[in-house]
């Protein structure tokens, strides 16, 4: 039984946290929104599609492999590949959140598709292994499409295009943010600091008058 595995219990309630955590903050309505962990190798722990995320129990969580193939009961995510890949890319890679946070979700919509570069602010410091505001962190800026499997392909070809750029996440415009971390607490981090830097950016913008 997967709620008798201790390993998955742990993830599944680590997801649960984080969407009562990411709902309070008004980051996933209306049951948008995903979230996985990695359970082994070559398997994650995702959020069944269509749930509240704001309630989320370990019943509301299922397995799928890699290749995004269900290994538990459940009805997977609609954007399930767009977390496995990432897995796959990075071995070392522990969790994804998907949110429709309002800061990112409003950048993407007033900016092209592209590359973004946050750079200047002291919190850049809040992603792993940055340690100066001098620093450049490039955010990928995708249009949205209903083609999920499309879309995950150009996100995986854009990291294998840039190895060694340092790369926590990126906008689908019009529809939200995906952040990822070793673990759980560094992608919560990262997602946090996502979500202030793009609304400071955008008050930047506003007062500059300059358009995003
Ligand atoms: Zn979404």
């Amino acid at each position: 039984m997967l709620l008798d595995d201790p390993t998955f219990l742990t993830r599944a309630q680590a997801l649960c946290d984080a969407g009562r955590l990411l709902s309070a903050r008004g980051a996933c309505p209306a049951t948008s929104s995903n979230f996985s962990a990695r359970l082994s190798a070559d398997s994650l722990a995702i959020t069944i599609s269509g749930r509240d995320k704001g309630a989320l129990t370990p019943a509301d969580i299922m397995v799928v492999d890699l290749a995004g193939a269900p290994r538990s009961e459940g009805k997977p995510s609609a954007e399930t590949l767009l977390h496995s890949r990432l897995y796959a890319r990075k071995p070392a890679l522990g969790a994804v959140l998907h949110t429709h946070s309002i800061w990112p979700t409003l950048f993407s919509q007033l900016t092209p598709e592209g590359d973004v570069v946050l750079e200047g602010w002291e919190l850049l410091k809040a992603f792993e292994g940055v340690i100066t505001h001098e620093a450049r962190l490039t955010v990928p800026v995708f249009d949205n499409t209903q083609d999920i499997s499309a879309l995950a392909d150009r996100v995986d070809a854009w990291l294998a295009a840039h190895p060694k750029e340092p790369c926590f996440g990126y906008l689908i415009r019009g529809h939200g943010i995906y952040v990822w971390g070793d673990t759980m607490a560094a992608c919560l981090r990262h997602l946090e600091a996502f979500e202030y830097l793009f609304h400071i950016e955008l008050e930047r913008r506003r007062f500059e008058r300059v358009k995003p």
